[in-house]
C-alpha cells in the first residue's frame, strides 16, 4: 500500500542488464522531508534502484511516479526539466565536470535554470563555504582532493534546493568528520525546505541520520524492521 501524502511512489519495478536481473520487482516511497537509507550487499540493485527513481535509467516494467506524474509517461524535454530542476545527485565519486572549476560546477545548476552568471557563482560560493571549501573555488576538479571533490558534488546537489536529492555513497570518500557535515547539511534541508532524501550507504554512522531503512537483496526491498 502507498503511504499517503508520498512524493515519490516506485511499484513492481524490474529492471534487467542482459542476463543479469538488478531489479526484481522493488517497492519505494518517500514523503517531503523524509531521509530514507538504502542498504544491502554490493550488487544487490541499490544504485539501480536510484537511477530508476530519478529517472536516468527506465525500469522493463513497474512505475515511477514523482507528485502524482509518472516518470516514464512524461517526454524527455519534460523529465530532464524535471530533474534539472526538481533533483539534486551526488554519484559516486562525484562526477564533475572536469573542464569547469568547481565554483562553475556548482553553479551549473543554476546556469542551467537561467540563473545569471555573477548570481549563479555568488551563490556557489557561499555553498563551497558552507561544505568548508571555499578555497578551492578556482580550481579545477582535477587539482583537488577526492573528499573536496565530493563536497563539491554535495554543493551542487544542494544549490538549486531540490525538492528530491539522490546520493549514492556520497560520504565514501569523506573523512568521519566532513561526513557528519554532509548528513547535517542534508538534514537541514530535509528539516527546513520539506527536501527528500534517498540515500544509498553502506555506512551505518551515515545511516543513522536517516528516518526510514529500506534493503535491497537480489533486486527486491524490504523494510528490516519487518520480519522475513
Ligand atoms: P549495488 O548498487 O547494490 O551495488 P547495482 O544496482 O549497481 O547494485 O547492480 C545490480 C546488478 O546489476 C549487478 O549485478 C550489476 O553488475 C548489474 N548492473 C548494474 N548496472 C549495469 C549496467 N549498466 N550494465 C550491466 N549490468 C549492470
Amino acid at each position: 500500500m502507498i503511504p499517503a501524502g508520498s512524493l515519490l511512489v516506485a511499484e513492481g519495478l524490474h529492471k534487467s542488464f542482459g542476463r543479469t536481473t538488478a531489479l526484481d520487482g522493488a517497492e519505494f516511497s518517500i514523503h517531503p522531508g523524509e531521509i530514507v537509507a538504502v542498504l544491502g550487499p554490493s550488487g544487490s540493485g541499490k544504485s539501480t534502484l536510484l537511477h530508476c527513481l530519478a529517472g536516468i535509467v527506465a525500469p522493463d516494467t513497474g512505475t515511477v511516479s514523482y507528485d502524482g506524474h509518472e516518470l516514464s509517461a512524461l517526454p524527455d524535454r519534460e523529465r530532464s526539466a524535471l530533474r534539472r530542476t526538481h533533483f539534486g545527485f551526488v554519484f559516486q565519486f562525484g562526477r564533475l565536470v572536469p573542464e569547469l572549476t568547481c565554483v562553475e560546477n556548482v553553479a551549473l545548476p543554476l546556469r542551467l535554470a537561467g540563473v545569471r552568471r555573477r548570481a549563479a557563482e555568488r551563490t556557489a560560493q557561499e555553498w563551497l563555504e558552507r561544505l568548508e571549501v571555499a578555497d578551492i573555488g578556482r580550481h579545477r576538479p582535477g587539482e583537488v582532493s577526492g573528499g573536496q571533490g565530493q563536497r563539491v558534488a554535495v554543493a551542487r546537489a544542494l544549490v538549486t534546493s531540490p525538492r528530491v536529492i539522490f546520493a549514492d555513497e556520497p560520504t565514501g570518500a569523506l573523512d568521519s568528520y566532513s561526513g557528519e557535515r554532509v548528513m547535517e547539511l542534508f538534514t537541514e534541508a530535509a528539516r527546513s525546505a520539506s527536501t527528500a532524501v534517498v540515500l544509498v550507504t553502506h555506512e551505518p554512522r551515515v545511516a543513522a541520520y536517516s528516518d526510514r531503512e529500506i534493503v535491497v537483496r537480489d533486486g527486491r526491498t524490504r523494510d528490516p524492521d519487518l520480519p522475513l
